[in-house]
């Protein structure tokens, strides 16, 4: 159905893996989508991905870990647009380095993507959302938000956990507000990212014990995106949501 007509939804990291699911979700659903990421996809062939209007997509080159970047692109966008309803905070880094062999510079950008980004997007989207009272905020912490990482380093289950921690933060004090936070833990899924960590072949491994027995697929994260990002969704807050086969229980 068409149940975000009207919304504009942000997704950063957008131009890969579920972040283009997830814009590809919302967009189906009505919402018209600005993809920050750091190089920014061709808007034509960002339409044309996402199914929609040129006019219904923008594609903005931001390195989320900027500060001047973040709040330039959030103020082009709302002087646009004139309104935020949907923040989806996909833009993340994984390397899989070894916990002695991790420097200072790699730990900081570590942290730098996946938390100081989401802040950054979190603080200059919640005025816009508050200002309409209504509100939905999508961050992509993981399994390593809850345990230890399957693929990622410590840095990355730093990060991931930390995710949580401004999640529920956030959804205690903008609740009032009309606004929801939550966050996805994904476990696998066949992403880019996942392929760079993992060959084809090392995944499967890593899923055949899986009460699903495989690795998961983009969309199906962002089915679970689009869902937190709906009306139908407005109960749930503070969540951290497990999209991972059944890994954890077993
Ligand atoms: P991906 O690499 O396919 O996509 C991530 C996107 O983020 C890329 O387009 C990249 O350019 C962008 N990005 C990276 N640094 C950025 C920065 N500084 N500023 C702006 N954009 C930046 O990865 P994915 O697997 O789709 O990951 C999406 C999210 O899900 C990430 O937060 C990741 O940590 C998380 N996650 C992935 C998995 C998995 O198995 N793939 C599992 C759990 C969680």
């Amino acid at each position: 159905s068409r149940e975000l007509e009207g919304r504009v939804a942000i997704v950063t990291g957008g131009a890969s893996g579920m972040g283009l699911a997830a814009a590809h979700a919302l967009a189906r659903r009505g919402a018209t989508i600005a993809v920050f990421d750091l190089a920014a996809p061709d808007p034509g062939e960002l339409a044309s991905t996402l199914a929609v209007a040129a006019d219904r997509v923008r594609s903005v080159a931001v390195d989320v870990t900027d500060g001047d970047q973040v709040h330039r692109a959030f103020a082009s966008l709302l002087a646009e647009r004139s309104r935020l309803d949907i923040l989806v905070n996909a833009a993340g880094i994984a390397p899989p380095t070894a916990f002695e062999d991790i420097s200072e510079a790699e730990w900081n950008r570590v942290l730098a993507v996946n938390v100081h980004g989401t802040f950054l997007c979190c603080q200059q989207g919640l005025p816009a959302m508050r200002g309409g009272r209504w509100g939905r905020i999508v961050n992509f912490s993981s399994t390593a938000g809850k345990t230890i990482s399957t693929a990622g380093g410590a840095h990355y289950t730093t990060a991931k956990h930390g995710v949580l921690g401004l999640t529920r933060h956030l959804a205690k004090v903008y609740g009032p507000d009309g606004v929801t936070v939550n966050a996805v833990c994904p476990g696998l899924i066949d992403t880019p990212m996942a392929r760079a960590l993992l060959p084809e072949e090392a995944l499967e491994r890593a899923t055949r014990s899986f009460p699903v027995p495989r690795v998961g697929r983009p969309w199906e994260v962002a089915e679970l995106v689009a869902f937190l990002a709906s009306d139908r969704a407005a109960y749930i807050t503070g969540a951290a949501i497990d999209i991972n086969g059944g890994d954890l229980i077993v």
